[in-house]
């Protein structure tokens, strides 16, 4: 397989077919799965392989093709993400407006470009991430380019909140699903690709759950892992402090989520990883929990809050991460959240 990709056998199984034959494709793929696992990189390798001009095994990576898109420099290869490109000349730069959406000027835009033939390649591949950005009027624009697709367009629709997509846009959309990549798989791949020392390989693998992506983000860049160790310490400062921190924690998050909602998300998955990590370790399987070396506070917690605690806690994170979904003040909703976190049974009385 010329796909050079880690994990998503079965994806690229059905992507493959599509490419070696034209009758089996389809305009519009919804790549559905966790962020961060290399939903992208499968759509940019499907592009390549839509376009690619090498002779044997599709893509080749070396042709002109390959190599621009690999690039981001291919003229038929658009992406449309929060805060791209329209047309309105009154707009000011969506890159800079803090926008969290992608906006009905945005599919205008697109609408545009694609009903061209393809400039160089042979199919113009459109790539919307994450499709869940989509305004409800900017998803209903696009409706009508998926209800009637150019002959030589492939639109790609990635999200991870599959959910929050109208019925009638999923429903124009061939599902491709996608899952973590298996930790051995990770820690091979930071090891072999990106030379990965085998120890640090295998702490990466273990803590990225599948996620890759942030594997190798975290092996580049140490700050992943610095960050990681610092929100388990304000974790562990809060649980032990009392609800006038929780709410100016809340509020500080707030703040930051208007800022950078993805880094708002990644910390509450952090908080999640300590939760399950809690939960682990008060059904007697700490040997199982990721934060392995704070095992002397995962066991005071766990002693303290009991598995009800930790149930009870990761359903608040759960609930928290499907109201930020739904657009509720994310202020609020986190100060929900922290409030329905357990309290140390000794120090309310
Ligand atoms: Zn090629
Ligand atoms: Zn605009």
């Amino acid at each position: 397989m010329s796909w050079d990709i880690v994990g998503h056998e079965k994806a690229i199984e059905v992507l493959a077919r599509a490419v070696a034959d034209e009758a089996r494709r389809s305009h519009a793929y919804l790549f559905a799965g966790p962020e961060r696992v290399g939903r992208a990189t499968v759509a940019r390798a499907f592009a390549q392989a839509l376009n690619c001009t090498g002779q044997d095994t599709r893509p080749c990576g070396e042709c002109r093709a390959c190599r621009m898109i690999a690039e981001g420099k291919h003229p038929d290869v658009e992406t449309m993400n929060i805060g791209g490109l329209c047309d309105e000349s009154e707009h000011k730069d969506h890159s800079k407006d803090k926008s969290q959406e992608i906006r009905i000027c945005q599919v205008r835009r697109l609408e545009h470009v694609i009903y061209r033939a393809p400039f160089e390649g042979r199919v113009r591949v459109v790539i919307v991430d994450p499709a869940d950005a989509l305004t409800a009027q900017a998803a209903n624009a696009f409706l009508k380019t998926l209800e009637e697709p150019p002959e030589h367009v492939v639109m790609i629709l990635i999200t991870a909140r599959e959910a929050m997509l109208p019925e009638t846009v999923r429903s124009r959309c061939r599902r491709v699903a996608f899952g973590g990549v298996g930790r051995e798989q990770i820690e091979a791949a930071l090891r072999e690709r990106w030379e990965a020392e085998p120890e640090t390989a295998a702490r990466l693998a273990r803590l990225a759950q599948g996620r890759l992506g942030w594997a190798v983000d975290a092996l580049k860049d140490n700050g992943a892992l610095d960050e990681r160790e610092e929100v388990l310490d304000e974790i562990e400062e809060l649980m032990a402090g009392g609800d006038k921190e929780r709410f100016e924690y809340a509020r500080m998050l707030g703040d930051r989520y208007q800022r950078n909602s993805t880094a708002v998300r990644d910390l509450l998955g952090i908080w999640s990883d300590w939760w399950r990590d809690v939960l682990l370790t008060a059904s007697g399987k700490e040997e199982l929990a990721l934060a392995s070396d704070r095992l002397d506070t995962l066991r005071s917690q766990a002693s303290q809050y009991g598995v009800e605690g930790a149930v009870r806690a990761l359903r608040a994170l759960q609930d928290v991460q499907q109201h930020l979904d739904e657009h509720a003040s994310p202020t609020l909703a986190l100060e929900v959240m922290l409030l329905e976190l357990p309290r140390a049974a000794a120090r309310t009385r």
